[in-house]
């Protein structure tokens, strides 16, 4: 790099003063100042896009610390998500996460412009299942009632009886009040909730292609090198590593674990992004980061959320048909939360 390039990019450019230096402050934990001037222009455009557009933009908790610190009106897991989505004052949302949480919010929004900023945004879980497996498991089991984790996609949404997340699933299958539940896609949340509820729970093989990767030797592996170590591992992991974990919760769950146990070192069994948007909230704790990526979620970046703003697409639509049933799905676990 030329010196005339490193001193464009010091801390006195306007990447580093003003409101953009106050956005780099929340991230700077986790953002080296090298790389914050290319991300700079983008923050200040989408900010002005969103105030000219009336959007607001929800990120999920893996989503990048630019996107996360830099541009998000609100982060969280689905749920949190979900319930951002239906209480939001905004014209057009833009879901800065997976094709499905972008589909839940336009489930809740039917008449609001809901933005993806990359369609191919997916989801292994959410492609484990369809409408068609879920009327097979009815014919299997008449009279059970389904549970649907919400990465589903809106047709098997409108398919099961109730959505819920990894956050309040245990609390959704007892609401039914049930003996029995089916409880799709992912079958290590299932076996999580099982564990934890005397309802007989049905599960499907689904499951989400980060967290499957981890092993309790991986656990161990982290104990090893840091005896001190608190293993906090996300539901959607396989058994053995739950087995092994101090704490399991969803993301929301992990985030609250460290804002209110600070912990002297932690390690987060999930998705990479989550460790470094915590790190930056929270320098007193030491992350051990194992890294599994989600590939779908890095479609999403800082340059496609400008774009989509500009040009207000991909606009995510639901056949009516199929919407009116799949939002009944997300309600009734909604006001699941609010009893
Ligand atoms: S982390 Fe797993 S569950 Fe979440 S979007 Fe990626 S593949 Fe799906």
């Amino acid at each position: 790099m030329t010196p005339s390039l490193l001193a464009h990019r010091g801390p006195e450019t306007p990447a580093f003063t003003g409101r953009l230096g106050e956005i780099y402050a929340k991230m700077a934990r986790v953002v080296p100042a090298m790389e914050w001037p290319f991300f700079a222009p983008d923050v200040a455009a989408i900010t002005e896009l969103k105030r000219q557009r009336n959007a607001i933009v929800l990120a999920h908790n893996y989503q990048t610390p630019e996107i996360y610190h830099g541009v998000a009106d609100i982060v969280g897991d689905s749920l949190a998500l979900a319930r951002a989505a239906a209480k939001t004052k905004a014209e057009a949302i833009l879901l800065a996460g997976v094709h499905f949480m972008a589909e839940t919010a336009k489930l809740l929004n039917p008449g609001k412009t809901v933005l993806i900023p990359d369609p191919k945004a997916g989801c292994s879980l959410a492609a484990s299942i369809t409408g068609a497996d879920v009327r097979l498991l009815r014919e299997r089991y008449p009279g059970v009632p389904v549970v649907t984790y919400v990465n589903t996609s809106a047709e098997v949404k409108a398919e099961s009886d109730i959505c819920c997340t990894s956050g309040n699933a245990v609390a959704v299958v007892e609401s039914l009040g049930a003996p029995k539940v089916i409880f799709l896609p992912d079958e290590y949340l299932a076996l999580n909730v099982a564990k934890q509820t005397a309802v007989e729970i049905v599960a499907w093989k689904g499951h989400c292609e980060v967290h499957e990767r981890f092993t309790a030797a991986d656990i161990r592996g982290f104990r090893e090198s840091h005896p001190d170590v608190i293993v906090l591992a996300h539901p959607e992991c396989p058994p053995e590593v739950i087995a092994e974990a101090d704490f399991t919760g969803s993301t929301a769950g992990m985030s609250d674990y460290v804002a209110t146990r600070r912990p002297k070192r932690v390690v987060l069994v999930t998705e990479c992004s989550m460790s470094d948007n915590l790190a930056a909230e929270h320098p007193e704790v030491d992350f051990v980061r194992p890294c599994n990526l989600c590939p779908h979620m890095k479609r999403i970046t800082l340059a496609k959320i400008r774009r989509s703003l500009e040009t207000m697409r991909h606009e995510v639509t639901i056949e009516p048909a199929v919407a009116a049933r799949a939002r009944q799905a997300v309600e009734r676990m909604l006001a699941v939360g609010r009893r």
